[in-house]
């Protein structure tokens, strides 16, 4: 079986697009790869964290997981800072990677303009600690969104420096695109997308169907003057993004969803698309409770996870500390 990976930051309560976007497709993804999926969390305090809530979202991520069909037995569930090697290697990227194209990323470009009063080291190697954490598992595939396909390019030119320096030690992974995921935008901006560092807005997972509801109400609909629910990315954002959420959700598309509102205005639309959503979120929403009400299952989930893990990522660390000429233990 090839091998896939992805990480997500435990840096906000996952979300509507978190969801449709990519771990959706990730149950399917289990069948078909070796799959590790872990917990960001050391590039989370590139960002100042509350400790205790970092906690809460770290576990919270675990569960959801398991609650949107991430088999267990069937995938690697861990969490970063469980696994040592991370840090390890990411320590030698660190020594592989340039000043200058470390410059050049755009994201660490917008968070330091977002983040100026602590623009960090962390923030600054960021790519070399994501670098890492592919590399360690040889990963075939890396299923990535838009924004972090430049991240995958740095990794693979790290690793390909390395390998030129060092010998083959690194598979050098493909960033895997996944199909047609949708992209959701935030429900009062549709020009933005959604995303948890701008909580308002976005639709969390775990919102209850009063709250999910409010929201799906008060979205923001285009002030165009026709008011009829037509796809238009353009001249109808607003709209569109509905649209996309509730294609997305019911496996509609656009033209059937024109249909089927035709005469209607947004008032009639929105609250169907917010029903759609509360009963896709709530047998996930009840199934991370009741895993987050057993401590115990969770803990067995992570450090089998985290076991698994440690062991093939010694393998390359091993591998790398040779390579540049560390004394054996
Ligand atoms: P941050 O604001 O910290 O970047 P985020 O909400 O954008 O958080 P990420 O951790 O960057 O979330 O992304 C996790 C996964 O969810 C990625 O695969 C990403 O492509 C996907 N994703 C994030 N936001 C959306 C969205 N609005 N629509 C579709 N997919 C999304
Ligand atoms: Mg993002």
């Amino acid at each position: 079986k090839k091998v896939l990976l992805s990480g997500i930051q435990p840096s906000g309560d996952l979300h509507l697009g978190n969801y449709l976007g990519a771990i959706k497709n990730w149950a399917e993804l289990s069948e078909q790869f070796d799959c590790y999926w872990f917990m960001a969390d050391l590039h989370t305090i590139t960002v100042r964290q509350d400790p205790a809530e970092l906690r809460r979202r770290t576990l919270t991520q675990i569960a959801t997981y398991i609650a949107c069909g991430l088999d267990p037995e069937k995938n690697t569930i861990f969490v970063q800072s469980h696994v040592h090697q991370h840090a390890e290697l990411g320590w030698v990227l660190d020594c592989y990677t340039m000043f200058g194209e470390l410059s050049r990323m755009t994201q660490f470009k917008d968070k330091s303009a977002k983040h100026a009063d602590n623009i960090n080291a962390g923030l600054f190697t960021y790519p070399c600690l994501m670098a890492a954490d592919i590399l360690l598992y040889q990963p075939d595939f890396v299923p990535v969104g838009e924004d972090q396909k430049q991240h995958v390019e740095i990794c693979r030119d790290i690793a390909n420096r390395f390998n030129h320096a060092h010998g083959e030690v690194f598979k050098v992974p493909q960033p895997y695109i996944p199909k047609a995921g949708a992209r959701v935008m935030s429900l009062n901006q549709p020009d933005t997308k959604m995303s948890k560092s701008i909580p308002e807005g976005c639709v969390f997972l775990m919102e209850k169907p009063e709250d999910i509801m409010r929201k799906f109400k008060r979205a923001i609909t285009d002030s165009d003057t026709e008011r009829c629910v037509r796809f238009d990315r353009e001249a109808k954002p607003g709209v569109s993004n509905l649209m996309n959420i509730y294609a997305a959700i019911t496996g509609k598309s656009y033209e059937e969803i024109e249909r089927e509102f035709e005469g209607k205005g947004y008032g009639a639309f929105k609250p169907v698309v917010g029903e759609a959503v509360v009963e896709l979120l709530r047998p996930i929403r009840e199934e991370t409770q009741r895993l987050l009400s057993d401590k115990a299952y969770l803990e067995g989930v992570y450090r089998a996870g985290a076991e698994k893990a440690s062991y093939v990522a010694e393998k390359t660390l091993r591998k790398v500390y040779k390579k540049v000429g560390f004394l054996a233990r």
